[in-house]
């Protein structure tokens, strides 16, 4: 279902897996509306009825912006696209090839996945390569009566980007700030592979917090409290996930070690039982291990190529 969350910006449930609260695409009203993630592709046909309900016709849909092309933001795109053949899609200029030819990131997905792909997400049809736009850094898109702006910000994903709402000062940051869902526990770091690296995550928190924005917004799930407090404990808690990280990769570089070692120092637990497998199907230590594995081994071969 959906929800009005700030004046002209629907967020609807894609309820992935069939859970609710765990993973969101936004409608932004405006004479050319706007639709931000498209949920994976397993979800389309949800999408596209709560487009249908809020009065948004076959040609009115101006853009769809992907904040980036994993499968449970934008797996859904070749759907959507079909559906609304006016809409431009939007995504950092690094994504593009792969929305017009998915076939590499469906099988690189599919080695992350594993057997929940087809169960939880599907795979992605491709985009004509007319209807794509790279999204330039701080570029606007113009709505009609109102503006969004784009801003690059790579940690999470290289490729990744958030969307300020000019009108309300809402910012849309996908997987940037962090994973929280309701009884889920507290905000988690997302820093899956394969291009996770902190440093980069951390600046675009910073990049956040300059923006002043008035309100953050989550993918997975909603409206996260008050901005700056919140950026403040998604920078602390990833500054003290990859030391931890970093201290085990140190002892055994392998992910086992690092995951062990996680679940060891900086777990806590949903509040709520039933919600720990939504959290950790979505953004789990597996993954965060992996993703800081990566991190720490590239960060590594830096360290060892300059000092030649
Ligand atoms: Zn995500």
């Amino acid at each position: 279902m959906e929800r009005l969350i700030a004046p002209g910006i629907w967020q609807i449930d894609t309820e992935l897996g069939g859970w609710t609260e765990l993973n969101a695409v936004f409608l932004v009203e405006g004479r050319r509306p706007c639709l931000i993630e498209t949920g994976p592709q397993r979800d389309s046909a949800r999408v596209l009825a709560a487009l249908a309900r809020r009065g948004v016709g076959a040609g009115d849909l101006a853009y769809v912006v992907l904040t980036h092309i994993h499968l449970d933001h934008g797996g859904g795109v070749g759907e959507v696209a079909d559906q609304f053949p006016q809409a431009q899609v939007v995504c950092h200029p690094k994504g593009l090839r792969h929305l017009a030819d998915p076939t590499r990131l469906v099988a690189a997905a599919s080695m992350v996945y594993g057997e929940r792909m087809d169960s939880l997400y599907g795979r992605m049809a491709p985009v004509a390569a007319d209807r794509l736009l790279g999204a330039e850094d701080m570029g606007a898109l113009d709505l009609g009566d109102r503006r969004l702006t784009l801003v690059h910000s790579p940690g999470h994903a290289k490729h990744h980007i958030a969307v300020l709402d000019d009108a309300t000062g809402v910012l849309l940051v996908g997987d940037a700030v962090g994973v929280k869902v309701p009884g889920g526990g507290p905000l988690r770091p997302a820093m899956p592979p394969d291009d996770f690296d902190r440093d980069l995550a951390i600046n675009s928190l910073h990049k956040f917090a300059a923006l002043t924005p008035s309100q953050l917004v989550l993918t997975h799930f909603g409206p996260a409290g008050e901005p700056q407090q919140v950026l403040s404990e998604a920078e602390a808690t990833m500054r003290a996930w990859c030391l931890v990280a970093e201290t085990a990769f140190l002892e055994e570089p392998s992910v086992d070690h690092i995951e062990r070692a996680l679940l060891a120092r900086v777990y806590e637990p949903a509040e709520d039982p039933s919600r720990q497998p939504v959290v950790d199907t979505l953004n789990g230590f597996t993954s965060n291990a992996a993703g800081m594995h990566g991190w720490l081994l590239r960060d590594r071969q830096q360290l060892l190529q300059n000092g030649q």
